[in-house]
């Protein structure tokens, strides 16, 4: 069965990706915030993705 979901960061459709909580991390994000550095220029928006999707999870829980 293939699962074909978009990625909760960049909404590529992806399959087999990472799943938190029912959110799809897709590989290349998963990659990108494991070396995410706070030099990055991309880091805030990073953030800021991860903060929405953490403040849905703490509402699950
Ligand atoms: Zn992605």
């Amino acid at each position: 069965m293939t699962d074909r979901v978009a990625c909760s960061f960049c909404n590529q459709i992806t399959c087999g990706g990472l799943r938190i909580h029912g959110e799809v991390i897709c590989p290349t994000c998963e990659e990108r915030l494991a070396r995410l550095g706070v030099d990055d220029e991309d880091y805030n928006q990073w953030i800021a993705a991860l903060r929405t999707l953490w403040a849905k999870w703490l509402k699950e829980t």
